[in-house]
Formats: C-alpha cells, sequence, structure tokens
C-alpha cells in the first residue's frame, strides 16, 4: 500500500531544522508506524447523541473518552427517511445511503432462506440484497491481506456493515443462546467462537438482577412508569428467568449482551491475530442493548441511563483491554449509531403540558385500498401497503388494461384524511421539491433505489406514534430518530467537539482517507477533513 503523500508531509513538517533527506527518511519510517493496523469501528443501536451530554458527567469509560479525546460530531444525521436498524447499518461503513445500499427496511434485510443459520434455528440470514461495497473491500483491494471480524446480538448489525463481503461475521442466536454464522459465511463453526459459546455465559446468568449502577439519586428520572415496558416489570432490578435457556433469550434486553459481545469480540481479535499488521484489519462491532432497552423502557427511562452508564464502562474495559495487546497508536476508532429514538408522545406531553400528536392508525385505509382493486377488477396483489411504503405493481394493472394512478391519487387522499398522518408523498413528485430546506423530501429521496416500485410514501406527524404501539418507537424521517453521534478517534484523528453537519455515510470515506486507501465506487458521503489532523492540508 503506497504511504499517502499526506502522512509523509504532516511528518516531514514536524521536524524543522533536519535535512531535507534525513527528513524524509524519518518521516516515511514515522508515517509506516502511524498508519494504522486495526480500524475499530463501534455502532450502537439507537444511540442518541444527547445521551452524551446528559450523562457527561458520570461517564468514566469508553463513551466518555471517545466523545472527550476524540474528532466528536454531536449533529450527525442517518440522513435517510426510514430510520430503522438494517437500512441504518448498510450505510455506517459503505458511505452510501439506502437507496445505492438496496436496504431500504428491516422486513426487506438479510433474512434469506437460502442462508440457514449453522447451529439454531434462528432466521436463516445473508447480505444478498446489498448492493455495491464497503471498506473492508476498499482495503482488501488495496491489501488483499486485510482481514475483518464482525460481531453484534443482531444478524442485520454484523452482516450489513461488512456489506457482501465473507468475513469473520458472526451473531447472538436468541434461541441457542450463543453465537453462530450462516451458511453463507461457512460450514463449521470456528474453534475460537465454540470456546466462547461453550462458556455459556448467558445461562449462568440465569436468575441475576440488573440494579442500578450508582446510587439511586444520581438518576433524575423517576423509575416507577407504567407506560414503560408494557406495564409490566418497569421498576428496579429487573431479575432474569431461573431457567438458564429463558435468561440466554431475555439477556439482549440488558446491558450483559453488550459486555458478552465485547468479550467475544476480543477473543476472536485475539484468535484470528487482527490488528497486528504490516496490513490493516478490521473489527467491527454492533451493540444491541441500547436498542432492546431503549424499545422497551424509552429513551427517558432510568433503565437507559443505567444502561449507557452500563455501555460506558464495558467499552472502557474493551480499550484498555485491546490497548494491553495491541499497540495504541496504530489503532483507529469510529463509533456511530444505525438510528435514535422518539420518546413516548404521552410523556413528552405530561412534561410540557400540550396535548400528544394523535397516534395513527392505517387500517381503515387498507380496508378501502381493498375495496379500490376489487372494484376495479385488480388482484389484492396489485397494491402492496404496509403502513409506510406503497408498492405498486403495474403489469397487473396493464393485464385488465387499467390505469392505476387515479386509483393511487383516490388510496393517497384517503391515507392523507388519517390523524397523524402528516403528508403522502408521490416518489415521482419528490424530485421536484426543496431538498434543502425540507429535510423530510430529501430523506426520503436518500431512500429509495431508482427501479423501485415504491410508488408513494407515508410520512407520520412528527413525534407520533402508530395506534397501539406498546414500545418506543424510531423510523421516521424526523431528528429524534435521524440524529446520532459520530464520534472517531485515536491514529490520524484530530481530537475536538465539531458542531458542523455531518452524515454517517462520512464515516467510511473519513476512514479510508486515514487508511490511504481510495474508494472504488462513487459514495453519498465526504472526508470530514476537520477531524484529521492532516485535515487542513
Ligand atoms: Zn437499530
Amino acid at each position: 500500500m503506497p504511504i499517502s503523500r499526506s502522512w509523509l508531509l504532516a511528518a516531514a513538517l514536524a521536524l524543522p531544522g533536519v535535512p531535507q533527506h534525513r527528513a524524509t527518511a524519518q518521516a516515511a519510517s514515522r508515517a509506516v508506524a502511524a498508519r494504522p493496523r486495526l480500524v475499530v469501528f463501534l455502532t450502537v443501536d439507537q444511540l442518541r447523541p444527547d445521551y452524551l451530554d446528559r450523562w457527561a458527567r458520570q461517564l468514566t469509560g469508553g463513551l466518555a473518552r471517545l466523545s472527550q479525546r476524540g474528532a466528536f460530531f454531536p449533529n450527525a444525521y442517518q440522513d435517510h427517511a426510514i430510520t430503522e436498524t438494517a437500512p441504518g447499518h448498510a450505510s455506517t461503513m459503505s458511505g452510501r445511503f439506502p437507496r445505492s445500499t438496496g436496504i431500504v427496511r428491516n422486513s426487506a434485510g438479510v433474512e434469506d432462506p437460502q442462508a440457514p443459520l449453522l447451529t439454531s434455528r434462528d432466521p436463516a440470514a445473508s447480505p444478498y440484497r446489498f448492493r455495491g461495497s464497503t471498506l473492508i473491500d476498499w482495503m482488501r483491494s488495496s491489501d488483499p491481506r486485510s482481514r475483518a471480524l464482525s460481531i453484534s446480538r443482531k444478524d442485520r448489525g454484523a452482516i450489513l456493515p461488512l456489506g457482501r463481503a465473507k468475513q469473520s461475521v458472526f451473531w447472538y442466536a436468541t434461541s441457542a443462546g450463543e453465537f453462530t454464522t450462516s451458511r453463507y459465511y461457512g460450514d463449521t463453526l470456528p474453534s475460537w467462537i465454540r470456546r466462547v459459546n461453550a462458556r455459556r455465559v448467558p445461562q449462568s446468568l440465569a436468575g441475576q438482577s440488573w440494579t442500578l449502577l450508582l446510587p439511586a439519586r444520581e438518576y433524575p428520572e423517576p423509575d416507577s412508569v407504567p407506560q414503560e415496558s408494557g406495564g409490566r416489570d418497569f421498576v428496579f432490578p429487573h431479575t432474569l428467568s431461573t431457567d438458564p435457556a429463558r435468561a440466554a433469550s431475555e439477556l439482549p434486553s440488558t446491558p450483559w449482551m453488550d459486555r458478552l459481545t465485547l468479550d467475544a469480540a476480543l477473543e476472536g481479535l485475539q484468535a484470528l491475530d487482527l490488528g497486528r499488521g504490516p496490513q490493516t484489519d478490521l473489527l467491527a462491532i454492533s451493540l444491541s442493548a441500547t436498542d432492546y432497552v431503549g424499545h422497551r423502557y424509552g429513551p427517558d427511562s432510568r433503565e437507559q441511563h443505567d444502561n449507557v452508564l452500563r455501555l460506558d464502562r464495558a467499552l472502557g474495559a474493551f480499550i484498555d483491554s485491546l490497548f494491553r495487546i495491541r499497540d495504541s497508536s496504530t489503532i483507529v476508532f469510529a463509533l456511530t449509531a444505525d438510528h435514535g429514538v422518539t420518546s413516548f408522545p404521552e410523556l413528552v406531553a405530561q412534561r410540557t403540558g400540550r396535548a400528544p400528536p394523535p397516534r395513527y392508525d392505517v387500517s381503515t385505509a387498507m380496508r378501502t385500498l381493498r375495496d379500490l382493486l376489487q372494484t376495479a377488477g385488480v388482484g389484492m396483489d396489485a397494491v402492496d401497503f404496509d403502513g409506510t411504503l406503497v408498492s405498486v405493481d403495474r403489469s397487473a394493472f396493464a393485464r385488465v388494461r387499467i390505469d392505476p394512478d387515479p386509483l393511487l391519487a383516490r388510496f393517497a387522499a384517503t391515507l392523507r384524511q388519517r390523524p397523524g398522518i402528516a403528508r403522502v408523498d408521490r416518489v415521482r413528485d419528490l424530485a421536484q421539491r426543496d431538498t434543502l430546506r425540507d429535510p423530510v423530501t430529501r430523506r426520503w429521496l436518500h431512500m429509495l433505489p431508482p427501479d423501485t416500485n415504491i410508488e408513494y410514501v407515508v410520512t407520520p406527524v412528527q413525534g407520533a406514534y402508530p395506534a397501539g404501539a406498546q414500545i418506543a418507537e424510531h423510523g421516521s424521517p424526523y431528528d429524534d430518530d435521524a440524529r446520532v453521534p459520530l464520534i472517531f478517534y485515536g491514529a490520524g484523528i484530530r481530537p475536538g467537539r465539531i458542531v458542523d453537519r455531518a452524515l454517517v455515510v462520512d464515516a467510511a470515506p473519513t476512514l479510508a482517507r486515514v487508511l490511504g486507501i481510495t474508494p472504488f465506487e462513487r459514495l453519498d458521503g465526504h472526508v470530514l477533513s476537520r477531524a484529521l489532523t492532516d485535515g487542513a492540508r
């Protein structure tokens, strides 16, 4: 891999008074030493950036280290409309929006009946829907020795950051209470992951209680909020089942899940001998407890507060351990999230004294759609509506010689009248709108691939939840769900809090610049030069 010119320049300029030929030689050796041998890419599922400020005083571990000593962008965004886990993870290391990765929603994410899991009956999964390349592909194109390990509680959290690359990819199968992978990646589990599983840590936690890390007075949030957890088990302590298998399936909703994932990541790093050079390797970790805790108890809960503190401590221990076994000066970290989350509307209303936005219910509109299709004599499959996206099979209309446009317009008009619905947009009209001042339009345009059959998109009122939702929600194009932290730390990174707007799709091109490699396709993101030690150049 060629040493990037900017590294050489940065090193040479730091040596005033040294003869030029010696300076160049020293600079070259320093540049070799400084080029990272390991990228650690952390995705925290459902992490809002305001958590890092809200509880900053109590952060002492990894979140403190990264946000205070790294380049921290608190105003970063997943700049697409369906702020779900699969599209968010697909954007982290591809540098591209969902319209280009092809990963549009969770329900069309990684499930693939042709890729069953090796050791469990959890859903079969592969990245076959993913389009294009990611950071690990560019790294391997520059140096074929580069390797990656990706690990998560969730299949989509482990798979999508690496795109289609057949590297070491593992996730936690709830039904088995252990880490596994799918046939897309291999036919046998390596001995190190079998060793992790053989310890049966999840099962050994049966009967254990999740209690507060700090004294209760350190948590301003009320504990007893019946809105949380569907009205059951919403007060500390939260105790796992005494049955080992059930405890293992309950584990993802507790902070223990992230510790298990981080421990497995370290064990994998050592077993695979990643990060020793001379090539650069990649360790991708997606931590899911924040998402499970956030859904169950909400972003304003005492549970989320405690979970983030415990995540901070677990990440701190992880980084300390990593620095004991690898040279810290050769590691660059990135941390971001796949999406944020919206507060329970009724709890916001209690705090502000204003009426909550109405919960929206599209079931009557679905009945209207069925009536319209029946009257027109078109099959029920000709239009699919999942509550957000309206997909149209135009060939089904053509077969019976019917123009679908008036029918779709009538359906859209019905939807627009529903309480809690802000707008229903025809996709082909979006490109004519002002994408600068209208982020909802921009985020929809970033969402949909050009070859999609999605013709209308439905956007709820800001802050509104679907009728009947018992858990905290994300998935909307609004900032509560779209805004996430973006942090870089370590080799090649200039520390500082940078309030400029940044996008998650900027992460991959920025890391590529740090590594001195070139992405080999057109990206949506840009290099965040202000985060780099050689950024002024
Ligand atoms: Zn998620």
